[in-house]
């Protein structure tokens, strides 16, 4: 059984090994995006339980993409956590107004990603029972 099922969107190749590195280290099962149509195509394939979600994407960024998934009754329910550089005060509500559930900063803390995403699937299934 694995810790659970992550989806990581994300264009730049060294944080997305970095992250399926430390996340199926933590025996995460984890499938790659790096681009919004990539990130849709997996979701019409399999749902993950949750999504990281880089929110500057070639093409449509993330928030445009989490705005998508939200608006499909199919895929409204993943748990979507922003990956961004820009955590700051104003873009937290333009994040989560887009419909995510929280975000991560970037650089990727690797202490503590792991143990983030298994909090936020925590929160998840929490607000869903
Ligand atoms: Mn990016």
């Amino acid at each position: 059984m694995t810790a659970g099922k992550v989806l990581i969107v994300e264009d730049n190749p060294v944080n997305l090994r970095l992250a399926q590195f430390l996340l199926e280290k933590r025996g995460f099962a984890v499938r790659k995006a790096a681009t919004g149509a990539e990130c849709l195509a997996e979701l019409a394939r399999e749902l993950p339980d949750i999504i990281l979600m880089d929110i500057h994407l070639p093409g449509e960024d993330g928030l445009t993409v989490t705005r998508k998934i939200r608006a499909d009754a199919r895929t409204a329910p993943v748990i979507i956590v922003a990956l961004t550089a820009h955590a700051m005060a104003g873009d937290r509500e333009k994040i989560l107004g887009a419909g995510c559930d929280g975000y991560i900063p970037k650089p990727i803390d690797p202490q503590r990603l792991a143990t983030e995403v298994e909090r936020y699937l925590q929160q998840g299934r929490l607000k869903t029972a």
